[in-house]
């Protein structure tokens, strides 16, 4: 079937076709008819999908039919999201479905002055596209209502109803009409979640695209057994054997991150950096500069691991292992988006390892292992620190160099006996 083929809006028709979407993704084909029947539905779908229009044609279909017969300008649909790269990034996939409609789509985040965003507001918007904190602020302030919302969107809905979030959205939704649709979206849902989401709504549809494997299968994993001392010089190696590739690598905390870009820059090699310490402006600019291919590789701790859709992403390091299993979906999830194929490795240290285990066991499958021989490993080790050598002290390190070399072919000897 053919998007062509879908009774819905010409409008939106024709700038999906703008878009080059011909067919709807699997998620899309199963969703929007639910979504058009106004169920409520739960749907589990692999990173790079197309969720997003998933939820966007039927909802944008669905306003702009009852803007034909009502001139209302309250608020008809919240979107709630984690993170505002991602508010922004869903927000122009709907300005682009909803060209020429007369549907007007709003992003609120904190962080930023609230005028602007208060002046939209006033002006009237259809759908709002949010995250929780600011979305609180304007609805305390009267600037934001939410009583004639007819459509509840959670996107990253497992995030969204985890510790950090859940209050907040339950605290918003006493502020919706009972009688409304909802809907949520992931790529990861467990058990505990999957209820409270069932608690919050009617008789909801359960969607599931490849439950069994929750890691897309346009991305291609595998994991490397790497000590934590000599994760640095692996990175430099893969970034330096993939000059051309936009690479993106995760880091468990911010500290580490600009550890490992000044580690990086040490040996030339020019990256950017992106965690909860940086300002809301440099989080976008660096973005941008990402997005744009300025500087190829990003240095990230998970606050981007969800829902970014950066194009031509080729790799994704795990420089150490995420906290949270379903973390690991979301990472690799950067690359291999949409027809896109993209690889990821994960360097995993020994005391690493119990991490890696319970990845496994939420992925429901053991991750590739890239068998490296000893000897290459110290052989990388031993090229890297050779290049390491500071100024001065020339004699004692040549002599220690020598050692190592030394020490370097007996062990290749032994070896080979
Ligand atoms: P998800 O939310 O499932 O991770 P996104 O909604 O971010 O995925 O979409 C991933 C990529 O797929 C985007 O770049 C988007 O433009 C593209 N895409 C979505 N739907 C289609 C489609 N029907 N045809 C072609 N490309 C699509
Ligand atoms: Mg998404």
């Amino acid at each position: 079937m053919k998007f062509s083929d879908y009774r819905i809006n010409e409008d939106i028709k024709r700038n999906l076709e703008q878009l080059g979407f011909k067919k709807p993704t699997d998620i899309q084909y199963k969703a929007i008819p639910s979504i058009l029947k106004g169920e409520d539905v739960l749907a589990i779908a692999q990173t790079g999908t197309g969720k997003t229009a998933a939820f966007a044609i039927p909802i944008i279909h669905l306003i702009y039919e009852q803007k034909k017969s009502s001139r209302s300008d309250a608020i008809k649909c919240i979107i709630m999201v984690p993170t505002h790269e991602l508010a922004i990034q869903i927000t122009e996939v709907f300005e682009k479905i909803a060209y020429k409609t007369r549907v007007k789509t709003l992003c609120i985040y904190g962080g930023v002055d609230q005028a602007p965003q208060i002046e939209a507001l006033y002006k009237g918007v259809d759908i709002v596209i949010a995250t929780p904190g600011r979305v609180f602020d304007l609805v305390h302030q009267g600037a934001l209502a939410l009583n004639k919302i007819n459509y509840l969107i959670l996107d990253e809905a497992d995030h969204m109803l985890d510790l950090g979030f859940i209050k907040d959205i339950q605290d918003m939704i006493r502020f919706l009409p009972a009688k409304r649709q909802t809907l949520f979206f992931s790529a990861t849902i467990n058990e505990t979640i999957k209820k409270l989401a069932y608690s919050l709504v009617h008789n909801p549809i359960r969607i599931q695209i490849s439950p069994k494997d929750p890691v897309s299968k346009n991305v291609q994993h595998a994991v490397a057994f790497i000590e934590m001392d000599a994760k640095r010089y692996f990175l430099e190696r893969v970034i330096s054997e993939h000059k051309e590739s936009k690479i993106l690598v995760f880091v468990r905390t911010k500290v580490r991150a600009e550890r490992v870009a000044k580690a990086m820059e040490r040996v030339g090699i020019q990256t950017l950096t992106m965690h909860s310490d940086k300002s809301q402006e440099e989080r976008f600019s660096t973005l941008k500069e990402f997005k744009d291919g300025k500087v190829k590789v990003l240095i990230a701790t998970d606050i981007n691991a969800r829902g970014i859709d950066i194009p031509n992403v080729d790799y994704v390091v795990n420089y150490d292992l995420p906290e949270k299993s379903e973390n690991y979906v979301h990472r690799v999830g950067r690359t291999g988006r949409g027809v896109q194929k993209g690889q990821a490795i994960s360097f995993c240290s020994s005391e690493e390892k119990e991490i890696l285990k319970e990845i496994e066991t939420f992925l429901h499958n053991p991750i590739h292992v890239i068998d490296m021989e000893q000897a290459e490993q110290e052989e990388i080790l031993f090229l890297a620190k050779e290049k390491e050598i500071p100024e001065g002290d020339w004699r004692s390190l040549m002599a220690k160099a020598e050692e190592e070399e030394q020490l370097y072919k007996e062990k290749k000897k032994k070896k080979r006996k």
